[in-house]
């Protein structure tokens, strides 16, 4: 797994490395009013891309990955990927 966040300016599927984050255009405005969809990740340990929510990019829940063949958990804290340890 990656421990550090890249941020992308643009979207380029092809940079859409594990780890890398790009913020949606429309950010804040779709998904639940009180923690709205914020940004695209590759997952830091596998790519998959999923979406995380304004909580999420601000460390306050945990990104659980969204591949099967995955079970990567983790805080997103500033600029680091902060693994989470199973309970
Ligand atoms: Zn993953």
């Amino acid at each position: 797994m990656v421990a550090e966040l890249n941020l992308l300016s643009e979207w380029i599927p092809e940079q859409m490395s594990p780890g890398t984050l790009f913020v949606l255009e429309n950010a804040g405005e779709v998904g639940e009013q009180d923690d709205p969809y914020w940004a695209v990740l590759a997952c830091p340990e596998c790519g998959t891309l999923g979406l995380v929510t304004r909580r999420q990019i601000n460390g306050f829940i945990p990104v659980i990955c969204g591949s099967d063949k995955c079970s990567a958990q983790f805080f997103m804290k500033d600029d680091n990927v902060v693994v989470r340890r199973p309970s």
